[in-house]
């Protein structure tokens, strides 16, 4: 938890009451200072009053005297139509800030490194910290599920996975380290633009002292022009990243090996659980940080890298059976990510169906040579199979997801070649389970009774 004594002669309101909202009015609550808080579900107010927290009576109630509201990532402030609270707040000059900006606030001497990009925040906020875990004590939060401010303010190091959201909030995060991933057009209803999208996210290199570290994957063209703006700032050292191409200077991995500046560093083309060109994104940025901020040596990044168990439910290697492997990448709720799936592994059995998204599995083509063939679930199981009627996949339509995982393994088990079983859906899961989570959660039993 973390102490907001600092706060102590304001009025705080908090709005949103998930998970970072709660862990604000706990905050705030143990560190008493005056706040009040706001949800839009009665339900959620209520369930809320009666474990404590102090609800507002209304939005005149929430707004009396208020110094400063704490807002939810999740609850639009601008775009595309601000939330009525928030409009009022801006004809009375109240200050809006996220949690992990007043994290910040009450740890000014913090060690921040935080992560952003359209594509692999948790992954590698989870690999940074177990990366930096090797020597520091280090701790992760924000986008990636544990709120800021239920933090411990004495780690070495903290390394936050922020959303747009999240930075466009965050004035002054004032971070050591920052990894910029990759920028793809994305959550644009509430940037605007593009271009809103990318000024939102920039916001991660605000800062009011000192001097950064910020690595950058210059693979897209938004990410190369921001490279290049920070790049020019007297605040920021950048070390760019390429999986596409040899850099002269910054890190590049081509087939699996890994240059600082065109020199051979480390391998990465074995690492059981960062398979796929993505991953190698995600290990090099890590590798960028622990290098040059924390002066890690190659060996202690790869032992690393070897040694992460990767992420549930995002091509996690289950395990293996015989001549089989399982992989869980119920993540992948469309195509797009499935496709990154689909270029990491080889003789591929594919689970795949759902409620499906716009597209379907138009692309899979390209992936042709990698599947042996497609187990068809869910609402989505029908168009899938007209689909791939004329296409040349052996598949066939199983319902379930149990039924499914059963035929694939009889199959891939007579497989001549080390096969994979790989659930990546494509689809969102809300025909037959509650979340991506759910439905993960559910392959990995069903994996474990075969
Ligand atoms: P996020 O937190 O940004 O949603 P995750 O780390 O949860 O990202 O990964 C979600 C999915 O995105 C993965 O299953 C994978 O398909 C894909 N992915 C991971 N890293 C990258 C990357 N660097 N570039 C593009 N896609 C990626």
């Amino acid at each position: 938890m973390i102490d907001l004594n600092f706060l102590k002669n304001k009025k705080v309101a908090v709005l949103g009451l998930a998970k970072s909202g709660l862990a604000a009015c706990r905050a705030l609550s143990e560190s008493s200072v005056n706040y009040v808080a706001w949800d839009d579900s009665e339900e959620k107010r209520k369930t809320c009053a009666a474990d404590g927290i102090r609800i507002a009576k209304d939005m005149g109630d929430f707004l009396s005297n208020t110094d400063l509201v704490v807002l939810s990532p999740g609850i639009p402030h601008t775009l595309p139509k601000p939330h009525p609270f928030i409009a009022s707040t801006k004809t009375k000059n109240i200050d809006i800030k996220s949690d992990i900006s007043l994290f910040r606030h009450a740890l000014p001497d913090a060690e921040i490194v935080s992560v952003t990009g359209t594509n692999g925040k948790s992954t590698t906020t989870t690999l940074m910290g177990h990366v930096l875990s090797k020597k520091l004590n280090t701790q992760i939060g924000g986008n990636i599920g544990i709120p800021a401010l239920s933090l411990n303010g004495a780690k070495d190091v903290t390394v936050f996975e922020m959303s747009s959201y999240q930075t466009e909030l965050t004035g002054d995060l004032n971070a050591h380290g920052v990894i910029w991933l990759n920028i793809s057009p994305d959550h644009i209803d509430r940037h605007g633009s593009m271009e809103g999208y990318v000024e939102a996210k920039k916001r991660i290199f605000e800062r009011n002292a000192g001097h950064g570290l910020a690595v950058i994957g210059v693979d897209d063209l938004y990410s190369k022009s921001v490279a290049d703006e920070i790049t020019a700032r007297p605040d920021w050292t950048v070390i760019t990243v390429s999986v596409e191409r040899m850099l002269d200077k910054g890190i590049s991995v081509i087939d699996g090996q890994l240059y600082v500046d065109g020199e051979h560093q480390i391998d990465v083309s074995k690492l059981p659980t960062l398979k796929g060109v993505h991953n190698h994104q995600n290990a090099a940025c890590v590798y960028g940080i622990a290098r040059n901020l924390y002066d890690f040596s190659n060996e202690d990044i790869l032992a690393q890298l070897m040694s992460f168990d990767g992420l549930a439910h995002r091509q996690f290697v289950i395990g293996k059976r015989d001549n089989v492997t399982f992989i869980n990448d119920s993540k992948a709720t469309n195509f797009e990510a499935t496709a990154k799936a689909l270029s990491s592994f080889k003789n591929i059995f594919l689970i795949a169906g759902g409620q499906a998204k716009e597209g379907g599995l138009s692309g899979i083509e390209d992936y042709r040579d990698r599947i042996a063939k497609i187990y068809l679930i869910g609402e989505a199981e029908n168009a899938f199979a007209d689909f791939l009627d004329n296409k040349d996949f052996d598949y066939v339509r199983c319902g379930t997801l149990d039924k499914a995982a059963r035929v694939a393994f009889a199959d891939a088990k007579s497989s001549k070649t080390p096969a994979t079983i790989l659930l990546s859906p494509a689809c969102a899961s809300w025909d037959q389970y509650n979340s991506f989570e759910h439905r993960g959660a559910h392959f990995e039993e069903i994996v474990a009774s075969l």
